[in-house]
């Protein structure tokens, strides 16, 4: 009978060798914006439910969209995962690293790039919080229809396919994002965001 082969474990299960390598090269190119405190690595993990607790080794704080791709390079070259962080209001333990690695917080990306009026959409950071965005948008008589509840971040909606109270009218994330950009190598990321911001209820797309 045949053995079958045993594959090996795509992601470095807590490598100390490796996440040390990583945090250093983080660190070096980086410098503060690399957080490795206790307290914050656990406030970046899953903390709104029962779920435990489970956090990265060490948070970062990008400015920009190089930034992530750099980030997203080096842990990739050591196989550490990367874990996107928005506001970290997710109910279901998505910002948790039971694999350790590295919490990228998006909360120094909050630009909007562009609000296009006419065409009813806007491109903005992930980071902007749905309210934030809002406020941006209130004196040209548009509005960003998504609501959960909490004043998530538009990355972490759109990660979450989030719905919310005004869904039956206007939609959800995925009605409303007509495209994203994602970092190479990283498939759960986004570094920027082209959204319709309107109270028009378009067609999926
Ligand atoms: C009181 C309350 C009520 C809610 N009600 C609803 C509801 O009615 N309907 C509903 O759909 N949801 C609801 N939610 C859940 C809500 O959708 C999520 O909390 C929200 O979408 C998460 O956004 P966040 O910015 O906090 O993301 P986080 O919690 O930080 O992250 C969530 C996930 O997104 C990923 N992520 C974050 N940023 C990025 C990024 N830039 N690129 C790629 N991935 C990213 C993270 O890795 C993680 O997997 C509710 C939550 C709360 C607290």
């Amino acid at each position: 009978m045949a053995l079958a082969q045993q594959k090996p474990d795509p992601i470095a299960r807590r490598d100390p060798a490796a996440v040390n390598a990583v945090i250093a090269a983080l660190a070096a190119k980086f410098g503060n914006r690399l957080v490795t405190s206790q307290a914050v690595r656990e406030q970046h993990a899953n903390t709104t439910t029962w779920i435990a607790n489970e956090p990265p080794d060490a948070v970062i704080f990008p400015q920009a969209a190089p930034d992530v791709q750099d980030i997203v390079r080096i842990c990739a070259e050591r196989r550490v995962p990367v874990i996107p962080f928005g506001t970290g209001t997710s109910l279901e333990g998505h910002v948790n690293a039971p694999y350790g690695g590295v919490s990228i917080d998006f909360r120094d990306m909050k630009r909007v790039l562009a609000v296009n009026s006419q065409d009813l959409d806007c491109v903005v950071e992930p980071g902007i919080t749905r309210k934030e965005l809002n406020e941006h948008l209130r004196d040209q008589g548009l509005f960003f229809p998504i609501d959960p509840g909490a004043d998530a971040s538009i990355g972490g909606m759109a990660a979450t396919r989030c719905s919310g109270t005004n869904a039956v009218r206007y939609g959800t994330m995925k009605d409303n994002v007509p495209r994203r950009r994602a970092m190479p190598r990283l498939r759960r990321s986004s570094s920027g965001c082209r959204w319709r911001a309107s109270n028009c209820s378009t067609s999926c797309r």
